[in-house]
């Protein structure tokens, strides 16, 4: 392997410190930042995040509340925890985890939701204001993509605007969470921005366009997707895919990525691994969502790390 292996959990236990900080910041104004997710189903990677979530909010001080319901509950029943949290106090960001059982509809959900506790900006007010490069939240899973590649480009000498504004940055997946997101985000940077999805992987373009990625950063959810002769030399790779893959139908359970790893770092300049790349910037992210919504409700203004280009729009 050749490539620089861009080491999230470093980013992400900086992210963290910050983030302990703030809190207690706000604890000593009587103010405690609360998460709650909404967990439906039995999902592996659903319960996964949520375990990942808990415990950083627990360590970092939050109040933190999960709502699970059985993989068989009506849409009604979730629609109801969603208002029932949109109505507490003690709550100030929600997360809906994915994915969901059939019967109950992710767009239902979101529409739901508090706009103001929407921390992964999927209401259809959120997602708007983000697609006019004026999101109240940054998402968390997109904002640690930028994050990861803003800090890689500055360490490695090079100045992240000029950059950007000189590269093909291709986004696999458009996922209301994650892709199209990342799309927005891309642009705000003014990269030559190119989406690609299953209809393109479908009709033989993926490749086409993955090959010429200067940046490339792969959101598909499905395992090694991405190899060496699907990128140029010298690409900077963001594996977004978290993949649980069993050795054995009774064996073990580990994650891959939507990149071969070992493959394209053998013509890769820097790429993300999996675990240890996007993910754990994504869980501190989204607690920063959630100090950020505490301080918007309090009306004390909200803090944000590194969303240059973005502004953040009084509430509306
Ligand atoms: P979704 O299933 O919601 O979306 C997947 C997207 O990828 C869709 O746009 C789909 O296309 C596209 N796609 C599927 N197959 C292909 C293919 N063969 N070629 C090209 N595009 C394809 O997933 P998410 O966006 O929620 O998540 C994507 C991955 O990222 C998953 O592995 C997930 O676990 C991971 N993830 C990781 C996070 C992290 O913190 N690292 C956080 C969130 C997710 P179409 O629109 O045509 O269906």
């Amino acid at each position: 392997m050749s490539a620089v292996l861009i080491d999230g959990r470093m980013y992400a236990a900086e992210l963290s410190a910050s983030l302990a900080d703030e809190v207690e910041e706000l604890a000593a104004a009587g103010v405690r930042p609360g998460l709650a997710t909404v967990l439906v189903g039995d999902s592996y990677p659903a319960h996964a995040y949520e375990r990942r979530v808990r415990r950083l909010a627990q360590k970092v001080g939050c109040h933190y509340v999960c709502e699970a319901l059985p993989d068989d509950a009506a849409e009604a029943d979730a629609l109801a925890v969603v208002g029932k949290l949109g109505a507490d106090p003690r709550i100030s960001g929600v997360l809906i985890l994915r994915p969901l059982p059939p019967q109950v509809s992710e767009a239902s959900l979101y529409r739901a939701l508090d706009p103001i506790k929407d921390i992964e900006s999927v209401h259809p007010i959120s997602a708007g204001l983000l697609a006019l490069g004026r999101p109240r939240y940054v998402p968390s899973t997109p904002a640690s993509v930028f994050h990861l590649l803003d800090r890689y480009l500055t360490e490695s000498g090079r100045d992240p605007a000029q950059t950007y504004a000189q590269s093909n940055l291709v986004v696999v997946g458009r996922s209301a969470n994650v892709g199209k997101p990342a799309l927005m985000l891309a642009m705000e940077r003014g990269a030559t921005v190119v989406s690609c999805d299953e209809h393109s992987h479908g009709a033989g373009l993926l490749f086409e366009h993955t090959v010429r990625a200067d940046i490339l950063v792969v959101a598909a959810g499905v395992p090694g997707l991405i190899r060496v002769e699907h990128v140029k030399h010298g690409v900077i790779a963001v594996d977004v895919g978290i993949n649980a893959i069993r050795d054995s139908p009774a064996g073990k359970v580990h994650l891959v990525g939507d990149i071969d790893t070992a493959d394209v770092a053998r013509r890769a300049e820097a790429i993300t691994p999996v675990p240890g790349g996007v993910g754990p910037i994504t869980d501190v992210w989204l607690l920063h969502n959630t100090v950020s919504a505490a301080r918007l409700a309090q009306g004390i203004g909200a803090s944000f790390p590194a969303t240059e280009g973005l502004q953040l729009p009084a509430i509306c």
